[in-house]
């Protein structure tokens, strides 16, 4: 889990934990970033962040293990991140998970996997987004 735009900011300026990175976008995880965004868009979700997610370079990948990445934006563009996307869906298991998507003005910029029990939440299935109703579970 990582909250907080500041600690993810951080994020991106160490070099990959993780000796596989960078690497190109899954497609599960850009099939994940559409579904979000045409089941639970929030207001600064444009379509326009769609058309280069084929492009996208994950560049840091959560080290609890979760599904969690971010994506590499190019030398001098805008790097605030903004929440455009905020669903859940069901993992292959069966277990509700929480489905967040950050993005520059530009471009998706970062995808959070989450659930409230413990670290370590896997993607959820392709199929299964919808939008976030809080935490009930
Ligand atoms: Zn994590």
């Amino acid at each position: 889990m990582h909250r907080g735009s500041g600690r993810l900011a951080q994020a991106l300026d160490v070099a990959p934990v993780n000796a596989e990175l960078p690497r190109p976008i899954s497609e599960i995880e850009a099939t994940l970033i559409r579904e979000a965004l045409a089941v639970a868009p929030l207001p600064e979700a444009h379509a326009a962040m769609l058309e280069n997610l084929s492009n996208l370079q994950v560049v840091y990948r959560c080290p609890c293990g979760c599904g969690s990445v971010s994506f590499a934006i190019p030398e001098g563009r805008e790097t605030k991140l903004t929440r455009v996307a905020d669903a859940q869906g069901k993992t292959s298991t069966g277990e509700m998970v929480g489905f967040m998507v950050r993005a520059t003005p530009e471009q998706v910029a970062h995808i959070e996997v989450y659930w409230h029990h413990t670290e370590g939440a896997p993607l959820p299935e392709p199929g299964s987004l919808e939008p976030w109703r809080g935490r009930t579970v």
